[in-house]
């Protein structure tokens, strides 16, 4: 039987991150990465720059085999794991090869949700989460006059600029009453979809699609009002989840996710889970999540990949805050925290401001003088410095009107002193 030390599942970002950090603190044990991709370890962040051209798909790709070589690690592609065996310490492939582990992770991340709607199964679509959806894209955009996109999510709103952006009339349908509702409020959506608007992108919000049907190598989509849209090229961009498919039968605690503990740690022992697949604790708590974005599947796998080869410096995971940069059409927009999109929580605060010249917006969401969370259009923040006053939970107090006015600075500076 195949036998490994430490057994990856996975080959994303989540996975490379546990690597290194395996590799850091056990040099010697034998590491084996087993990923259903038949390519080698990419980026699907870079996804919408393969679909457009303006990546080459070498580009996406993270590390190569002579970083496996170098490594010592067996990387396995084309190889989707289909059961896990917690009692035996087992997994096994889809073709029944098995394989046994030492400790487990599992780095399975997220897949697109295929919506239920009536006749969809009855048409070609595409979605965007892996290299090949991004290729087969890619090669439609060449035909390709008119393309509907379903979701105005990040991936939606990065795919609707890139069909855009290859010459192509795109209509935009999604349920909420604005574009990009888990991340900005009404107002910053605006100024985003204004944007849109003005790159010939139409939006159909509040409208949800009910029915799909052939039209010859195209579809036609009949939306909620009746109006019907002829597609050339359909694109589903309506959430992701996390596929536990493969856990049927094995005793591992999961809700949305894999259950896991600050440190990884399944409910199995000797199997830990990170990144998009985890369902994590959340930032200050209680609760957990699934976070969904790189920075926590990075920060995830390597607390995972510390906690497997028992490193001393391993800390605790401090738990997931929402971050998301997205920059569109030459413009950039920034969320992180919370109490920024949607209603604010119980008693946060919140403040908005404008600059005209510099046609930007921001909105903050304080309670009690610390910052929950902040989203802007066109206003340069530091995500990272706004992550880590979250978390530390900085006191705003002395200077909270001239954070309010001035957010980059003043972060810059309250930060500042604390790293000193
Ligand atoms: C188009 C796009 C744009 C994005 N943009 C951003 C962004 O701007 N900022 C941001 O923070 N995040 C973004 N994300 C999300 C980000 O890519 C993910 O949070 C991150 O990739 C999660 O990493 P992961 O390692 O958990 O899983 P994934 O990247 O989902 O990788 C999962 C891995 O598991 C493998 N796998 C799955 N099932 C099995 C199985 N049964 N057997 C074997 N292998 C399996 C897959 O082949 C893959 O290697 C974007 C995602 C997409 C698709």
């Amino acid at each position: 039987m195949n036998t490994s030390d430490y057994l990856i599942v996975g080959s994303s970002h989540a996975a490379l991150e546990a690597m290194a950090a395996i590799r850091l603190a056990d040099p010697e044990g034998s590491l084996t990465v087993l990923t259903r991709d038949r390519h080698l370890p990419y980026s699907p962040t870079l996804l919408p720059y393969v679909v457009s051209g303006r990546s080459a798909p070498a580009k996406a790709v993270l590390r190569d085999a002579a970083f496996f070589a170098g490594q010592h690690i067996r990387f396995e592609r084309g190889a989707p794991v289909a059961a896990v065996r917690p009692e035996a310490h087992e997994v096994a492939l889809e073709d029944g090869t098995a394989w046994h582990y030492g400790k487990l992770l599992l780095a399975t991340g997220a897949t697109p949700v295929v919506p239920a709607i009536a006749g969809l199964d009855s048409v070609r679509f595409h979605r965007l989460r892996t290299l090949d959806d991004s290729l087969a894209l890619r090669e439609a955009i060449g035909t390709a006059r008119r393309a509907v996109v379903l979701g105005a999510g990040l991936i939606g709103m990065h795919a609707a600029e890139n069909l855009a952006e290859a010459g192509i009339a795109v209509t935009v349908i999604e349920p909420r009453d604005q574009v990009l509702p888990s991340y900005f409020d009404a107002e910053a959506a605006a100024m985003i979809a204004a944007s849109f608007a003005a790159h010939g992108v139409v939006f159909r919000t509040g409208r949800s699609a009910v029915a799909v049907a052939p039209d010859g190598a195209g579809s036609r989509v009949t939306l909620d009002d009746g109006a019907v849209l002829e597609a050339d090229l359909l694109l589903v961009a309506t959430g992701v989840r996390a596929d536990l498919g493969y856990l049927a039968g094995a005793a591992i605690a999961t809700d949305r996710g894999i259950l896991v503990d600050a440190t990884m740690q399944t409910s199995a022992p000797g199997i830990w889970a990170a990144g998009d697949v985890a369902e994590a604790p959340v930032f200050p708590g209680p609760g957990t999540a699934l976070a969904g974005i790189l920075p926590e599947a990075v920060a995830q796998g390597r607390t995972a990949g510390m906690a497997m080869a028992g490193d001393p410096a391993l800390a605790p995971y401090r738990g997931s805050v929402p971050r998301n940069t997205y920059c569109f059409f030459g413009q950039s927009a920034i969320s992180v925290g919370t109490g920024v999109a949607g209603a604010p929580p119980e008693g946060a605060e919140l403040a908005t401001r404008h600059d005209a010249n510099a046609g930007a917006y921001w909105r903050i969401a304080l309670k009690d003088d610390r910052l929950l969370g902040i989203a802007a259009v066109n206003l340069p923040l530091d995500a990272g410095i706004l992550h880590e006053m979250i978390l530390r939970r900085v006191d705003l107090g002395p200077v909270r009107d001239r954070f309010l006015d001035q957010p980059r600075a003043t972060g810059r500076m309250l930060m500042s002193r604390q790293w000193r």
